[in-house]
């Protein structure tokens, strides 16, 4: 079978554990046995979303969770804070669009991340915002936003925070509780390495007050439903039955580890990948003091096409990475380090760049990149993977 590494920032490769799980027989989900997967599920989220607040789920993919948040949480003529630096950010302004909700644009360069002073002074010029949409990692740009210092600020305001933490849900820090986040969005095919299919969003009780009162429409992803259904262990509509059980095997795996011991593990993965790059000759996209460690974003020399990098690298080599997005569509390629990829995945890739780009015309000494990783990986030790990976 030819080799289909996936370096993309979702969905990521899936773990061999996991995908026994996926294969089994399906059950039904009115039972008792799957009643304990629910219960499972909802305290496994709630360790990986570092809260006490319940965490609902919807079959969805990471968009879902987004929308579910902007339908529940505002009216129609609301108006709500979106920070975009990337796709993403972008995204949130056009889902309140959608819902007839007067979006505020905050607006960063990509790249960079956004200041707690950009977000305080809109929040300043108009007391009537009802909420702050941030993005933890924005996947188009590879930077990682202070979530905790945006909270700091937020939390005094009758706003509420409400964080798209899709790629960055179980790869990067994220403390609901302890920072005062009202709503944490994310989903299954990313930092939890299962298919895409469940979506799912954590609700402080502050949010959940606005949820009661929220006058917009909404119907499958009404998270009253979603809630009521919970507090009788139960789900609103059919599940993805299957994904649900294999996402309490997932975090089973990432408890067995520590969430800090895997959010060091991927810091030093994406040191390697970061120092590669550098060493290659390339530019990395995000600036360092906010550069995620769920994806690496690299720009391609110039006058190379970023896509016909990744398409020489899938098709050729069986070696999944990103292209960019939006305006840097071709001048970026983007390489994850999340879910249960290891040091040997990443040099894999970095290997195949190499390759790729020496085809096509970019002067390096070939081993340069590698050998820079190579130095990263084995200057400090790791702590075996319990996915099986020897990391
Ligand atoms: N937000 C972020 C930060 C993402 O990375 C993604 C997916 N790449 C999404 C939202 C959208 O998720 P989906 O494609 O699963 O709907």
């Amino acid at each position: 079978m030819k080799r289909n590494l996936l370096l993309t920032p979702g969905p990521t490769k899936i773990p061999e554990q996991l995908l026994e799980v996926l294969a089994r027989p399906i059950i039904h989900h009115r039972t008792p046995q799957f009643q304990n997967e629910i219960k499972e599920v909802s305290e496994g989220l709630q360790y990986i979303c570092q809260t006490q607040n319940e965490v609902y789920t919807v079959p969805a993919s990471g968009t879902g969770a987004m929308e579910a948040a902007v339908c529940n949480l505002l009216s129609p003529g609301d108006k709500a804070i979106c920070v975009e630096g990337g796709k993403f950010g972008e995204r949130w302004a056009e889902i309140c669009k959608a819902f007839n909700v007067a979006p505020v644009i905050v607006k960063v360069e990509w790249g960079k991340d956004v200041t707690v002073a950009q977000i305080k002074a809109e929040l300043d010029k108009e007391p009537s915002i009802k909420a702050v949409f941030v993005t933890l990692v924005e996947t188009s740009t590879g930077v990682t936003s202070d979530i905790k210092s945006i909270a700091d600020v937020v939390k005094n305001t009758k706003a509420v925070l409400v964080v798209d933490a899709v790629s960055g849900l179980g790869v990067t820090d994220l403390q609901m509780d302890n920072w005062s986040v009202d709503v944490v969005c994310s989903a299954s095919h990313k930092g939890l390495m299962l298919p895409p299919g469940v979506a799912f969003v954590a609700v402080s009780p502050k949010a959940y007050k606005y949820m009661e009162t929220s006058a917009n429409h909404r119907f499958y992803f009404d998270l009253r439903k979603a809630k009521k259904a919970l507090d009788k262990v139960d789900t609103a509509f059919t599940p993805a039955i299957s994904i649900m059980i294999a996402m309490n095997e997932s975090i089973k795996m990432i408890k067995t580890e520590g969430l800090q011991n895997k959010f060091a593990q991927y810091a030093r993965l994406a040191k390697g990948v970061q120092a590669a790059a550098e060493a290659l000759g390339l530019k990395l996209f995000a600036q360092p003091s906010c550069r995620s460690n769920v994806l690496t974003a690299i720009c391609v020399p110039d006058g190379m096409s970023a896509k016909k990098i990744a398409k020489e690298m899938r098709d050729v080599h069986g070696i999944t990475i990103a292209a960019g997005q939006g305006h840097v569509e071709d001048k970026i390629v983007r390489i994850a380090h999340m879910g249960c990829l290891d040091e040997y995945d990443l040099l894999t890739g970095i290997a195949c760049l190499e390759k790729v780009l020496a085809k096509q015309g970019h002067k390096f000494e070939f081993g340069t990149g590698l050998a820079a990783a190579q130095k990263v990986y084995n200057s400090d030790a790791c702590a075996p993977s319990a996915c099986g990976c020897k990391h």
